[in-house]
């Protein structure tokens, strides 16, 4: 029992329908219909307009409209482009095709409009169950929190996940067990989350290594994209930690792409956690299959050919000091107090891409 603390916690279940399965995509016509829209405009990103065009052609008989340039991280100019096709249109509710970049202007219209929203995930992101929405305007990103912006339901359609590059699958999914990481050791963790974020660790340590070997397999996309529902419902219930802190900072300022640096902080940042979340150490361990928490990650990591250091994804060496400064404003909520020293020390680590180190505290 020393990994359940039911003594005291407090535990918010997140009010969103979820069908998962393979072909479920077909009923959105049918989620669409009792959620009261018979005019949906259908977002995504210009690469996925085809999948878009599938959804809109199961809209037999009523009227869809398409609105393809959604862009990572939710820039303001094309919230506004596409809240004018909304209005023009008429929309009466927002249906998002695609990863996170999609289901975030689709968060940004409902935030605006207030109409509901049906989203078909692409990726292993799970912005599709969080009432989180992260937008740029002027070169700053903003996040917030609010239920707003959660989509009302969700169909999680393997189908939709085969075309999903090999190499972008891995890092996505990495991406995902980050947030059931950080779950573990949360300030708001739960049992509930808990038991979610295990699970989710599990599925996905074990799937996405065949998805690297076979990317058409269905077995192994499904039992991905079912780690990410769990992972993306962890990062939805409760508060996210140092590691979520790091990726922001590096990739705010130094415009590294997105899931890989999560792929290469994450064991770094878990060896950094270990001496202060024991109880969470042993449970990702365990999901993993692994002698100790960091070494299993960085293992998973290097079986799916991620990036190994910053350097790789050309982060300036001269940054890592403004970095370590960077991270130590405005903290989230941690196991461990960070320090400059430490947070540089790992920094270094991860930018030479040499083994994680469990600080001694
Ligand atoms: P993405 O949505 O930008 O997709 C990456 C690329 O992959 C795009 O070019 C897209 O068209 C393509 N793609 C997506 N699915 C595909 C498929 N099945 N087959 C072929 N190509 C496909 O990437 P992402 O990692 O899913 O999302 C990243 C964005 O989501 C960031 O802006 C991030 O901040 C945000 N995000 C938000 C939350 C949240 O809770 N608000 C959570 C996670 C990520």
């Amino acid at each position: 029992m020393e990994d359940v603390s039911p003594i005291r916690f407090d535990y918010h279940a997140l009010p969103s329908r979820v069908l998962f399965g393979a072909g479920r995509r077909r009923e959105t016509p049918e989620v669409a219909r009792q959620l009261g829209c018979t005019l949906p405009l259908i977002v995504c990103t210009p690469e996925q307009q085809v999948l878009a065009d599938a959804i809109a052609s199961l809209f037999a008989g009523s009227s869809t409209h398409i609105f393809s340039e959604a862009a990572m991280h939710t820039p303001w100019d094309v919230t506004s482009r596409a809240l004018m096709v909304a209005r023009e249109v008429r929309a009466d509710c927002l249906i998002a095709v695609g990863g996170g970049s999609a289901i975030g202007l689709a968060k940004a219209l409902a935030l605006r409009t207030g109409l509901p929203q049906i989203a078909l995930p692409t990726t292993y992101a799970g912005s599709e169950v969080t009432p989180i929405i992260g937008e740029t305007q002027d070169g700053e990103k903003r996040t917030r929190r609010t239920l707003d912006v959660l989509p009302e339901a969700v169909i999680y359609d393997v189908e939709l996940t085969l075309t999903l590059p090999a190499r972008l699958s891995a890092t996505s999914g990495l991406n995902a067990i980050a947030h059931a990481v950080e779950a573990l050791y949360s300030v708001d963790a739960n049992p509930v989350t808990s038991i979610m974020a295990e699970q989710g660790i599990a599925a996905l340590a074990a799937a996405l290594p065949e998805i690297l070997a076979n990317p058409a397999s269905h077995d192994a996309r499904s039992h991905a994209q079912y780690g990410a529902w769990l992972c993306g419902t962890c990062l939805g219930s409760v508060g996210m930690a140092l590691h979520h802190k790091v990726c922001h900072v590096l990739g705010g300022t130094f415009d590294l792409p997105h899931a890989d640096t999560h792929a290469i902080m994450l064991a770094h940042v878990v060896a950094y956690q270990a001496g202060a979340a024991p109880h969470a150490m042993r449970r990702i361990a365990r999901a993993l299959g692994a002698d100790d928490a960091w070494t299993g990650l960085q293992a998973l990591a290097a079986r799916l050919h991620v990036p190994q250091s910053l350097a790789e994804i050309r982060m300036p060496h001269e940054g890592i000091g403004r970095a370590a400064e960077l991270v130590l404003q405005e903290t989230y909520a941690n196991p461990r107090t960070p320090d400059y020293q430490s947070i540089r020390a790992m920094l270094e680590r991860a930018w030479r891409g040499t083994a994680p180190q469990p600080d001694p505290l």
